[in-house]
């Protein structure tokens, strides 16, 4: 089983700026039966990027398609057979180097393409040494995730970059992870030909949707998604329109 892939539209911009970006996609959310992501909201599980693209295509009469089973066979082997996941991983990652090189573009990799896990906590064995996680286990590389935990255990984890992602009542641990230092993930309900707004939470919005590399992002900037796909009828508060502002808790 192959758990990386690349080729999403948006992270292949990347490319132009030497990058290769390889994606976990897992079954988001409670999809495969456990849920991978304990911070969802109804509005980000119902706009989930997860039927986006091929993956939410369906035969007519059909709720699900290879693409999505896939997602949810790899999400069942994550739980039921952990060393097995992770051994397959980290092949894949070394698998990515080796790819890279050849194309002349720098491997890097978004583990929650789908789903929000906390992939600090999971040991990994890499040539017979087992380290706390994959971060450890492949120092020379750069990881990067959105998420919706606030409090990960991720000082001292220098290859790992987490953006914050706001959704549908999550407002006050945006301020919270806006105190600590993070960028702020947010889909503005306006159209790709409109300009992004110039602050919102009274930080600058930096164009989110222009590369997928979040790690080269400023620092102190909400980076502003458009709405795509079902986000663009979203009534549940995920997406945000910038003239409503945050107020303080
Ligand atoms: S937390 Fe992210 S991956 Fe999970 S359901 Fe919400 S948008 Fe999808």
């Amino acid at each position: 089983m192959k758990l990386l892939s690349t080729g999403n539209p948006k992270t292949l911009k990347g490319t132009g700026q030497g990058y290769n970006t390889y994606i976990l996609h897992l079954a988001p959310y409670t999809l495969s039966g456990k849920n991978t992501c304990p911070k969802a909201t109804p509005g980000c599980a119902a706009a989930c990027l997860n039927t986006a693209g091929r993956g939410g295509m369906f035969k007519k009469g059909e709720t699900t398609n290879t693409i999505q089973q896939a997602r949810i066979r790899k999400t069942n082997l994550f739980y039921n057979d952990r060393a097995e996941f992770m051994r397959l991983l980290v092949a894949d990652i070394e698998l990515a180097v080796k790819q890279s090189k050849r194309l002349g573009l720098k491997p890097v990799f978004r583990l929650n393409g789908t789903s929000d896990l906390s992939w600090e906590k999971y040991p990994a064995v890499r040539d017979g040494f087992t380290y706390n996680n994959i971060f450890a286990a492949f120092t020379e590389l750069t990881f990067y995730d959105y998420t919706k935990i606030l409090g990960r255990n991720i000082a001292g984890i220098s290859n790992y970059h987490l953006t914050f992602s706001a959704a549908d009542g999550n407002d006050n641990d945006v301020i919270s992870a806006i105190s600590q230092g993070y960028n702020v993930a947010t889909v503005f309900g306006i159209k790709k030909t409109e300009p992004m707004p110039e602050t919102y939470n009274g930080r600058p919005v930096f164009n989110g949707d222009d590369s997928d590399l979040r790690f080269l992002d400023p620092k102190g900037v909400i980076v502003g998604l458009y709405a795509k796909g079902k986000a663009k009828k979203d009534t549940s508060g995920f997406v945000k329109f910038p003239t409503i502002m945050l107020k303080a808790a």
